[in-house]
């Protein structure tokens, strides 16, 4: 897969793509990572990208002429001439915006799975629209919150999307059980080996997990996790997860794959704060 980044600060991600799995997934040419600098596209003695709003109101907005033209240099075309090649159904040019539809762990999932991504970073007040009108497929925003550009946000895009991608994570089940995890049926069902959750995840938040030493600070892993039994740990898990999407997102469990024993483990938990 390739990711295309059009920035003013292509410096910025010197170092962010360098570690871990990220890294790894480069050297391992299952991914490949352009960086564009959008002043390469511009043709004046400044090589100025930005320039003052219509209208008047504070600050400066990316021009349009040198985002065509970056885009232009990758191949990308307006969408309404675009041909419809097998190519171009792969690829998503996506624009980071404060104003975005927002940026989920299932947007990362659909994502993963195109050959391309171009991705354009705003700065300033943002990116003049029709640069969204005419190119992009989508505006995905990370969150509830304004960045000062949308580099931090192309990151984050690029770092969620890579690691589903089939053959980046070392153990390819293990997307199924993290947090915003999927239901997998076949996964449900298995009741022996060595318990990862219960089910996948189902749209619930991950269990808490603890390593050595078995006390911390006088804490002491829960009991359960040093008894080995595996369906107890099962459950214990999948208790905690339940705890923890109540407590921290409980807007998730509207969304959530619940059997009917995790239904009535919720009524208990909740119980308790009566
Ligand atoms: N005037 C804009 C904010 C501009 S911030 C507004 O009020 O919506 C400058 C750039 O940072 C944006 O063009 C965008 O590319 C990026 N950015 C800021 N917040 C973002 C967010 N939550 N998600 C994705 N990109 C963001």
């Amino acid at each position: 897969m390739k990711f295309d980044i059009v920035t003013i600060f292509p410096e910025f991600f010197t170092g962010i793509f360098e570690y871990g799995i990220v890294r790894r997934a480069q050297t391992e040419g299952l991914v490949t990572v352009g960086l564009h600098d959008l002043r390469n596209f511009t043709h004046d003695r400044h090589r100025t990208v930005d320039d003052r709003p219509f209208g008047g109101g504070e600050g400066m907005v990316l021009k349009p002429e040198p985002l065509a033209e970056a885009l232009a240099s990758l191949g990308i075309e307006p969408k309404a001439t675009a041909e419809a090649t097998p190519a171009a159904a792969r690829t998503r040019v996506i624009l980071m915006s404060a104003q975005g539809r927002p940026f989920t762990q299932a947007v990362a999932r659909e994502l993963s799975k195109l050959d391309r991504l171009v991705l354009i970073c705003g700065r300033y007040e943002g990116v003049d629209e029709r640069i969204n009108q005419i190119y992009c497929d989508m505006e995905l925003s990370i969150g509830d919150y304004v960045l000062s550009g949308g580099e931090l946000a192309a990151a984050v895009v690029v770092d969620a999307a890579m690691r589903l991608i089939p053959g980046v994570l070392g153990n390819e089940a293990s997307s199924e059980f993290e947090s915003f995890g999927a239901a997998d049926e076949e996964i449900s069902t298995d009741t022996e080996g060595v318990p990862r959750s219960q089910h996948g995840a189902g749209g619930l938040l991950d269990y808490p997990h603890y390593t050595r030493p078995a006390e911390f600070a006088g804490l002491p892993t829960p009991g359960v996790l040093m008894n080995g039994d595996h369906r107890l740990i099962r459950r214990w898990r999948r208790e905690q997860q339940l705890r923890k999407t109540l407590t921290n997102r409980p807007d998730l469990l509207a969304g959530a794959d619940l059997t009917a024993e995790d239904r009535k483990m919720l009524d208990a938990i909740r119980a308790e704060g009566l």
